[in-house]
């Protein structure tokens, strides 16, 4: 055990190349490998179960489609826990042409299609238990590179709460309407590797979530160890466990503090505004996520418990990127104006690095740094 344990922390200083999990490391640069499915109908929710590792994968040969990027502006322990991953893949699910190498999408559900899981004793009876994570093949549609973090953000929340493109302001005289979408700004930085970055900690995030109240597959919930118990303290009424598969945009759970503005917001009833067109109050349920006395990490994480803790975890990721995300600007139009006009954007990242959240630091500090 101290031979392995020895091994394993001196694994820059030897000559020949270093194995840790899907890690390689030689000559002090580390190599993470990714594979694509070989099967596009893989399901990993299938019954019966089918371990991808036991499918017919092939490595990726389109430079693009790579997570070599992203792993090499994680932070160190994200580094760590990708590497000891027993599996990363590109989905080709949404390739309309199956190659996961050079993947044609016509309508790109990249965070919707990619998934995160440890293996469940429904799957397999006696273990052992692995940890798999999928990235769909459609963040690099055609081949390309994949969205800059912030056209991303824009996606993803386009994807959760599909925000109609008629909010326009129309002002007469022949003038084009102005959209009054809320949308994000540049991020900073704002590249192609903070998004896969996020969408690897999202989806490594579900896992966590797993280890860390399940820590047994298959055995009892524990909420009391994590964080010494605090880290779901203030935020929702009960915490009950999450389906085995937590389906993309499905929202559960109420937040305890309604009518506070520390976690006064209920996404049901922003997708109740974006229904009945009261874009107007859709907005300011929006803004009350993203708001600076908001302790929420990102709209996402307001669906439920679990994501609460998943996008923590993505937060704390890219707050540690070897260049730290210190701003993503979600712009919101003054509608009591005439003309609207955009307002000081919600600013996450920004009231953090200001040291404006204090309520969202203690919770971030719960995992490691
Ligand atoms: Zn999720």
């Amino acid at each position: 055990m101290i031979r392995s344990a020895l091994f394993f922390g001196v694994c820059l200083f030897f000559a020949t190349p270093c194995f840790a999990g899907l890690c390689t490391t030689s000559g002090g640069k580390t190599t993470i490998s990714a594979t694509i499915l070989g099967s596009t109908s893989f399901d990993p929710n299938a019954s019966p179960y089918v371990d991808p590792s036991t499918l017919t994968n092939t490595v990726p040969t389109n430079s693009t489609v790579s997570i070599q990027g992203a792993y090499n502006i994680a932070p160190s322990f994200f580094q760590t826990q990708l590497c000891n991953l027993d599996g990363i893949y590109f989905d080709p699910k949404d390739c309309t042409n199956g190659d996961g190498n050079n993947c044609t999408v016509s309508n790109a559900t990249p965070a919707g299609d990619s998934w995160g899981y440890r293996e469940h004793p429904s799957q397999k009876p006696n273990g052992p238990f692995h940890r798999y994570l999928g990235l769909s093949a459609a963040f690099w549609p055609q081949g390309n590179t994949p969205q800059i973090l912030s056209a991303y953000e824009n996606t993803l929340m386009q994807l959760l709460i599909n925000w109609p493109s008629t909010d326009v302001y129309q002002p007469g005289g022949g003038n084009p309407p102005v959209n009054l979408q809320p949308s994000f700004g540049n991020a900073t930085p704002d590249n192609a590797n903070m998004t896969i970055l996020a969408a690897l900690a999202h989806e490594y995030g579900h896992i966590l979530w797993y280890d860390t109240f399940r820590p047994t597959p298959g055995g009892a919930y524990d909420f009391k160890s994590f964080c010494r118990g605090a880290f779901y303290t203030d935020t929702w009424i009960s915490v009950n466990p999450p389906p085995s598969w937590r389906t993309f945009g499905e929202s559960d759970g109420e937040p305890i503090a309604y009518g506070n503005p520390k976690y006064d917001t209920k996404v049901g009833d922003l997708a109740l505004s974006l229904l009945g067109g009261h874009y107007a109050k859709a907005q300011n349920k929006l803004h009350n996520m993203y708001r600076t006395e908001a302790h929420w990490a990102s709209l996402f994480g307001a669906f439920s418990p679990d994501e609460d803790f998943v996008e923590m975890f993505v937060l704390n990721v890219l707050l540690n990127a070897n260049t730290p995300l210190t701003s993503l600007p979600l712009n919101l139009y003054d509608r009591t104006q005439n003309p609207p006009k955009l307002g000081t954007p919600d600013d996450i990242a920004a009231d953090y690095a200001a040291g404006k959240k204090p309520e969202l630091g203690r919770r971030i500090a719960c995992f490691p740094h």
